[in-house]
């Protein structure tokens, strides 16, 4: 099975990699996009570390390099449950038209390792989506995965982010180690 990986970022998807290159049934190929990823400098520092994630597994991974900050300035709200919906259905439908376009048979997504996202509603916009693509999705309950991601990540020196990633999550996280951004 061609399986297309959407991969949200190296701390979430190492263990998953990790796990499905051993599978051998799986021709394992990655996918980045994330616009919703603010600012620019925060997203160039998980897009290096997926970069060196592909290099150390040895999977090919294509980087879909796009900024949503003003799309989500303009038009999402700060009410996070409408706001995650649009990020999830935005991210995979991408991921879904990538996969039928280069001839893959189903995608899955890191997204479903995270035990901090909404993962029934992304299992439900990922099965929808595959539907109206003609796709398989590769479903599995990664959250088994999370602490050895974290490990892992730290193990190989990833760069590991102190919030999910638009702007407002960025307003939302208390972490003490948050990087200084000033979104005007
Ligand atoms: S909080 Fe995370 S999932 Fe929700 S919109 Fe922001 S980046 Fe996307």
């Amino acid at each position: 099975m061609k399986l297309m990986l959407h991969i949200c970022c190296a701390p979430c998807s190492v263990a998953i990699v990790d796990k499905l290159i051993n599978i051998p049934e799986i021709e394992l190929s990655g996918f980045f996009y994330n616009p919703n990823i603010h600012p620019e400098e925060e997203y160039i520092k998980r897009r290096e570390a997926v970069n060196k994630m592909a290099s150390d597994y040895g999977i090919p991974v294509t980087f879909q390099n796009e900024s949503g900050l003003e799309y989500w300035k303009n038009n999402l709200s700060r009410e996070k449950e409408v706001r995650c919906r649009t990020c999830y259905s935005l991210r995979l439908d991408r991921i879904a038209r990538e996969a039928k376009e280069k001839g893959f048979d189903a995608f899955s997504t890191s997204l479903l390792i995270s035990p901090y996202q909404d993962h029934e509603l992304i299992r439900k916009i990922a099965e929808d989506t595959a539907n109206r693509y003609g796709l398989l999705f590769y479903y599995e309950d990664f959250r088994e995965l999370y602490y050895k991601g974290k490990n892992l990540s730290r193990a190989k020196g990833y760069y590991m982010q102190k919030f999910c990633g638009c702007m407002y999550s960025y307003s939302e996280s208390d972490h003490p180690k948050k990087p200084i951004y000033i979104f005007e």
